[in-house]
C-alpha cells in the first residue's frame, strides 16, 4: 500500500529583501528622489543618458554619512552631493565684506 505522497511542496521562503525599507530611488540621505539614471532605465526600461553621478564628486565625507546598509544599494541625490563637495560655507554675496 502507497502512501500518497505529499504534494504540498514546503513553503518556499520569499526572497528575502534584506533591506525593505531601502528604496534605491531614494537619497539616503535626505530622502529625496536621486533621479539616479540607471535606476530610471531600470524602471522604464529605456536606455538614459549617462546618470549625472558619473560625473559629479563624492567626498569621502558624504560616503561615510551612508549608512551601512544603504551602501551600495541607493545612491545620493545631487543635491547632496552638491553640498557635500562644495565648502561647508558658501557665502552668495562677496561684496557684503565689512
Ligand atoms: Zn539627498
Amino acid at each position: 500500500m502507497h502512501l500518497g505522497y505529499n504534494s504540498g511542496s514546503p513553503v518556499t521562503s520569499p526572497q528575502l529583501n534584506p533591506n525593505p525599507k531601502l528604496n534605491p530611488n531614494l537619497c539616503p540621505l535626505c530622502g529625496m528622489p536621486n533621479q539616479c539614471a540607471m535606476e530610471i532605465a531600470k524602471a522604464t526600461g529605456q536606455a538614459q543618458e549617462p546618470c549625472w553621478c558619473v560625473n559629479a564628486y563624492f567626498t569621502p565625507e558624504l560616503l561615510a554619512k551612508l549608512p551601512e546598509e544603504a551602501k551600495g544599494q541607493a545612491c545620493i541625490c545631487a543635491g547632496c552631493a552638491a553640498k557635500a563637495a562644495q565648502p561647508a560655507q558658501a557665502p552668495r554675496s562677496n561684496d557684503s565684506m565689512i
